[in-house]
């Protein structure tokens, strides 16, 4: 069933109910607190003693006594008083027998039945013929015996009855009648979040359907939180899209890395096997050939390895005490070698003392030659590679400097993203995945990595370890 079905039903029955519980409960209530004599319950009650003594089989004082008396019995707050058309008492229940005119009649008549809201006594004037003869019973009760409060519907048309129905079904009706429009604004607006959430394409390009609630209410905030995250799925989608497309590309990066070298290499091991060169010169040039790209082959694939352990995000780091000049000084050695004859100047300063600081050494020297292997990589152009290592209280700075082609200003934000290369159409050059493996290693020691430069003045890559862990 729908809500505006239930809502409608609701107001309906419940119209009805309230009904019936007003007019119940007030009953109830009325019997419960207004008590005494009702104004409508006095004449019948006169005239039943009329009827009684007009109807008697005998009439006389005694009898008129009698019949008086009883009624007095039993309703002890009234006094009945028997006249005859003179208005002399025959018989009075409160023994005064008084003898009323015409006037006195009339003064006790005046204003019924206002007189039984305010403190006078309430007098009832019935007419009685006995035997030919004209008779009055006056039935006089104190205000104060009679209810607190009445109510008076007196109908002498069915029309009328218009005048009480409508005004209840409409006082009654009122509060159902807001509630439904509230209901209905209500419903409005969520059909227009289910629509639009109905209609939400992550895929497709076409913008996202922007919702417009102003009000503060919990609707309203669902609505912006639905605008928000409508535009948080969309640039989630694009950005998981654009990973995608960089590891496709990625992946056929790295089937072309792989057959390259392997062709090189099958050519010169085919030659080697044929003994189809002329010296042996030419014989250690294509061993070389071989060895370095069996090199580069091995460390594709440890980059390989990089990847599939990020996505497992599987970095566990052995903290041990280390001494970080001698990590720089011995890697700086070994960029000597491999820069030897490039014609590089290389430039390494490192204090003398010893600098103790608690690392994983092997993960330190990774980030480091993955930053020197870029440096020379990308960076050679420059002639100049420059190792520094700076400590002051705080922290422990690895900088590595060089003079190449640099890095564009607009890449600088995202060269420390996975698969993110500056040059992605030029194969042959990495994965994309080095200077990631350098955050990763770097934040796993609650260090940082920073990087600025200058194209073809100063590429510098900066890693700062916190001191926090230097043991006592
Ligand atoms: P890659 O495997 O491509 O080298 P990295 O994450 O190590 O991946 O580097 C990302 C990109 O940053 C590189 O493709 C390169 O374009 C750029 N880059 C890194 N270091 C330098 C540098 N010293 N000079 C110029 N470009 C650099």
């Amino acid at each position: 069933m729908k809500l505006r079905t239930k809502l409608w039903l609701l107001l309906v029955v419940s119209t009805a109910m309230s009904m019936v519980l007003f007019g119940y409960s007030s009953v109830w209530i009325g019997k419960a607190v207004n008590k005494g004599y009702a104004l409508f319950q006095l004449n019948p009650l006169a005239q039943s003693i009329v009827d009684s003594i007009e109807d008697g089989p005998e009439f006389g004082e005694d009898t008129l006594k009698r019949i008086l008396d009883n009624a007095h019995e039993e309703h002890p707050a009234i006094r009945w008083l028997w006249l005859n058309d003179q208005g002399q008492s025959i018989y009075d229940t409160a023994g005064l027998n008084p003898t009323l005119s015409f006037k006195d009649l009339a003064v006790l008549m005046q204003q019924t039945p206002q007189r039984f809201l305010t403190d006078d006594d309430v007098h009832i004037l019935t007419p009685a013929t006995r035997d030919g003869q004209s008779y009055f019973l006056l039935l006089s009760i104190p205000a104060s015996e009679m209810k607190q409060g009445e109510v008076y519907f007196m109908v002498r048309t069915y029309k009328s009855l218009l005048t009480l129905v409508v005004p209840i079904i409409l006082s009654f009706s009122l509060p159902f009648l807001l509630a439904i429009w509230l209901f209905t604004s209500i419903n409005k607006r969520i059909r227009k979040l289910n629509h639009a959430l109905n209609q939400l394409n992550i895929q497709s390009d076409s913008p996202v359907v922007q919702l417009v609630d102003s009000s503060k209410d919990e609707l309203g905030q669902l609505t912006q939180h639905y605008n928000s995250m409508a535009h948080r799925i969309r640039s989630q989608f694009a950005e998981i899209q654009q990973f995608e497309s960089k590891r496709k590309l990625l992946l056929s990066n790295l089937s072309h890395d792989l057959r390259t070298p392997l062709t090189t290499m099958l050519g010169c091991a085919e030659m080697i096997r044929t003994g189809n060169y002329k010296d042996q010169q030419e014989l250690q040039g294509r061993a070389k050939i071989i060895l370095q790209r069996c090199r580069y082959m091995d460390k594709l694939l440890d980059q390989m390895l990089d990847i599939s352990r990020q996505d497992a995000d599987d970095l566990t780091i052995r903290l041990a005490e280390h001494n970080l000049s001698e990590i720089v000084r011995k890697i700086a050695v070994e960029y000597i070698m491999i820069l030897d004859g490039d014609q590089v100047h290389l430039d390494v300063e490192a204090p003398d003392e010893d600098i103790h600081l608690l690392v994983d050494a092997s993960l330190i020297e990774r980030a480091l030659r993955n930053i020197l292997d870029n440096a020379i990589r990308y960076g050679k152009d420059g002639r100049y590679l420059g190792i520094q290592l700076t400590a002051d209280e705080h922290s422990v700075n690895i900088i590595v400097q060089d003079r190449g082609k640099g890095i564009p200003a607009e890449h600088h934000a995202y060269i420390f993203d996975r698969f993110y290369r500056v040059d992605s159409g030029r194969k042959g050059e990495g994965l994309g995945i080095g200077l990631a493996i350098v955050k990763d290693i770097v934040e796993a020691h609650q260090g940082s990595v920073e990087m600025s430069s200058i194209p073809n003045v100063e590429t510098v890559f900066r890693i700062s370890l916190p001191r926090l862990n230097l043991p006592q």
